[in-house]
Parts: C-alpha cells; structure tokens; sequence
C-alpha cells in the first residue's frame, strides 16, 4: 500500500512537471488528459462542477481531461492521477488523412452516380469540408424513406470509426444490385454517412476542434442550452439536421468498447440511470448493435456490452440527446475499440467485429409504424408531431414528403398526430410487428371556426395552435392557457375568446 502510495506521488510529481501534461510554469487552462484513481460517483459529480471534461469511467477510475489548473487543485485535495493510458498510445500512423478521404468519398460518389451523393454541409474552422455522403436509390428525391445516419470521429483522435464508415461506404455500393440484403436497404432507406465531423481535429491528432472545442459536449441538452457561439462544426451539424428529418443514427468514438444509450445528461445530478420514455426501445436498439459484435458483447465490464449514458457518467453537450429532445430521433453512442488510435492493423479485425452491427442496426430503422401525413383538403404534405399515447416522447413527420417512421417495439399502440393550424388525430389500436413496420397514412384537417363541440370547449392542443396560427404568439399564451385548462385537457371556448383579446389588445 504504501508503496504505491509512494508510485502514486511520484506519478503526479512527473505529471506536474512534464511540460507535455502540466502547465507547468505556462498557461493554466492548457488541457490535460489524465486518469483518475479511487474516484466514485460524487467524486465525479464534483469534478465536473469544476470543469472537468469526463471521457470515460470503470469502476473506480476515470479518464478525464482538466486544465492544469484544476489539476494542481485536484492534488491539493488529495486525488490520485496518472498519465492516461490513451495519451501513450494515441499513434495515428498508417489511418488515412483528411484529404485521401476526400478523395476516396469523391471518387466513389463519382463511381456510383446512381445511389451516392456527396455533400458538404459546410467547412470547419480551419476550412476542412464536413463531408456527408447520402446513399439511396433516387438519390436527388426526398422519398418516403427512413433517413439513417453514421455520424464519426467528433473526436479528432479517435480515428477508428472514420475507417470503418469507409468501409461501410464501400460496402453499400460495392455490394448494390449484387447482394440482396443491401440492395434492399439502399432501395429502401435515404442512408447518410459523416465519416469525419471533426476534420481540424484528425489532422491535429487532436481530440477538440481547432478552437479548442469538445464537439460531443457543445449541443443543446434537457439542462443547458449550451452557450453560442457554438463551435462551427457543431453549429454546422444542428441547422443540417434541423433541416432533415433523421430517424436513427449513432455516433462513434473510442476509448472504450461499449453502446451508450440516452439519457446522457439530467436535470437530476444525482441519479444512477436516466430512462428515457423509450427506454426499452433503447435497450434493445443497443443490443441490435452490440449482440452482433463478439468484443462489445464479450465485454467485461459492461453488462452485454451496453450502457445507459447516466448509468456510466454524466455527459453534458452530448449530440445523442439532443437528437432525441429536439428532432425527436434515436440516436446511440458507440465505443469501438479501448485504444482511442489502435494501430491501423486491428482496422481489418475491428471491422469484422462491427459489420453486422452496422447493418442490423440500420434494419431497425424500417420497424414500428410509418404513414405519411397530409392536408386533408389539399393533400400537401405535413411537418406534423407524432406521438405514442402514454409515452411523451415527440418525433416529426418530414415536411418534404410527409413522411413519419416511429421505430416501435412489437405490440400494440395509440397514435396521435399534430401540426400547426390542424385539428389534432388519435389513432385507434395499430399492432406493430418484429419485422416491416405497419403503414398508416394520416390526414389532417385545417382548424375551422367551427370546430368547436356542443360542450363549448376546445381541446387545448388545438386551441394553442389556433392562437399561434392566429395570433402568431405561442409561449406567451400558453402559459395563460395552462392556468385554465379543464382537468379533461380541455379549455372554454370563453378562455380561448378572452386571451385572444388580451393578445390583439398589446
Ligand atoms: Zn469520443
């Protein structure tokens, strides 16, 4: 005991003095990558608190990144740190750079013209494109097709998933018109892969943006909305989303070997896991991926090689629950190897790990119910919220065409259906099956004057959005509203009249 007592100290004494990890005599917010010993879950709690970024926890030890300032803190209260393991073995020799994977997403979009389409949804800060790589049958049409996406390497260190989405690219358009399983899914799905989010941090070897930014913890989340400006690639990857209408997707990391599900952040600090209202689908969307993988399965440490996000560490700024708050889409976090740079060799091995994970788990994405939702006196299409009958999660029809895709788990629901100006729709039962999804089309009536019951009363949800259509205000008047709202979730006709007078009367 006390010897490594003494190897501890001796530790933080060659950390404190490296001039590659400590601050040493220089600038206090210089960031560090350390691990943290005999560390529990208040421990972590704290240290968040003091800005601490947490990158990964087993057992009693973290992984974190602190400036040296905090460090120097840390050993005043007695904490015991080393050197990371990952800063030792972060070797990115032999992966490919920014621009052959440049070259290699142009000349397969160039190669398979029929099914790809390479976009760049704009330029990093150091001018790197963030290229996304759309493959699907009818490439140039927004169809009635679940949107999928891979989305890798927010950490510019963490190279491994940049090659395998590689791979997956290759796959999908090698194997197109050949295999039937694939052709299938490119017929069937709008497949959208980001091999590389964070292009200034891969050239640098570095985990954080070019301004320094750790990308996976700048989005908006259920307790922060996180200060702007937002880094560029993040701010980049929001207003693109926010314009598609994703239905499944993962993003992938190393440094672990684990599926991390949502929630990932809670308004609760103290909690041990933070279930979402899907959270069964979660669990089992996890497993879609990590059952087919032989080394997240085996894993050792984390049960069948998934994690809710809470029930690992918190993580504030995560891009997986953003997607499911405010695009209403499932999206998991996924650890592909303990080594953040494994050398370029185990690429061949980690893929054959990974490739049946990443297919089935695009299956997924054609399961539950589907239907597109339109105008029932104009047939338009709808951007319309979708939601579960005692579930409170909301996801969106996409406007284009008016598609919804609500991956379910098999059994039996309610649906209920939304949009501005509409009266709003409830489903009867609809069974959901394991495999293709149950097709139900939906269409909406514009909000009339009359649509008013003998009761004199008004759902509330449509009367919201009768005053926002009329009035153009909605989180003014809600508030109003919520106070005289009927136990039966309706409102007089009378209230309705009454805040559409104080509103015209401003
Ligand atoms: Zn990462």
């Amino acid at each position: 005991m006390k010897k490594i007592q003494t190897m501890t100290l001796l530790i933080v004494a060659m950390i404190l003095f490296m001039p590659s990890v400590s601050s040493g005599d220089s600038d206090p917010n210089q960031v560090v990558e350390v691990m943290i010993d005999n560390i529990d879950r208040d421990g972590l709690a704290r240290l968040a608190e003091m800005g601490a970024d947490i990158d990964g926890v087993w057992g009693n030890r973290a992984r974190i990144y602190v400036s040296s300032g905090i460090l120097k803190q840390l050993k005043a209260l007695g904490y015991r740190v080393s050197v990371s393991r990952r800063t030792r073995d972060n070797v990115s020799a032999g992966y490919h750079s920014y621009e052959q994977i440049t070259a290699e997403l142009k000349t397969i979009a160039n190669a398979h013209p029929d099914i790809c389409r390479l976009y760049s949804i704009g330029k990093s800060y150091e001018g790197r494109d963030l290229w996304f790589m759309k493959i699907s049958d009818n490439p140039d049409v927004a169809e009635d097709e679940p949107e999928f996406q891979y989305i890798s390497t927010m950490h510019g260190d963490e190279p491994v998933g940049t090659q395998l989405n590689l791979n997956l690219i290759d796959l999908l358009t090698e194997s197109y018109g050949k295999d039937a399983r694939i052709t299938k899914l490119v017929n069937e799905i709008e497949i959208w892969i980001m091999p590389l989010m964070n292009p200034d941090g891969y050239a640098a070897s570095n985990r954080y943006n070019a301004q320094g930014k750790d990308l996976n913890r700048s989005f908006p989340d259920r307790t922060r909305d996180m200060p702007v400006p937002r880094p560029i690639e993040t701010q980049l990857m929001m207003d693109w989303e926010l314009s598609h209408s994703p239905v499944l997707s993962a993003n992938f990391h190393t440094g672990a070997t684990v599926v991390n599900y949502p929630y990932d952040s809670d308004p609760n600090p103290d909690l041990n896991y933070s279930a979402t209202p899907d959270d069964a689908l979660f669990v089992q969307l996890a497993l879609a991926y990590a059952s087919s993988n032989k080394t997240l399965y085996g894993s050792s440490y984390f049960k069948q090689g998934i994690t809710n996000g809470i029930e690992w560490y918190y993580v504030y700024g995560g891009m997986q629950d953003w997607n499911y708050i405010r695009l209403g889409a499932f999206q998991l976090t996924i650890e592909l190897s303990d080594l953040s740079s494994p050398p370029v060799s185990q690429i061949p091995a980690i893929w054959e790990d990974n490739r049946e994970s990443m297919l089935k788990y695009m299956e997924w994405s054609l399961r539950g119910v589907r239907g597109i939702v339109t105008d029932a006196d104009t047939g338009k299409a709808l951007k319309a919220s979708v939601s579960v009958l005692g579930n409170d999660h909301v996801m969106y029809s996409d406007p284009d065409v008016g598609d919804y895709h609500r991956i379910l788990l098999p059994g039996t629901y309610r649906l209920r259906f939304w949009a501005d100006g509409y009266v709003s729709r409830e489903t009867g039962d609809i069974v959901v099956g394991s495999d293709t999804a149950s097709r139900l089309d939906i269409q909406l009536s514009p909000i009339k004057p009359g649509d008013i019951d003998g009761s004199g009363t008004v759902d509330l949800a449509d009367a919201i959005e009768a005053l926002r259509v009329v009035a153009g205000v909605e989180t003014a008047v809600r508030p109003q509203i919520k106070a005289d709202v009927n136990s039966d979730g309706r409102i007089g006709l009378e209230e309705v009249i009454y805040v559409l007078g104080k509103i015209s009367a401003l």
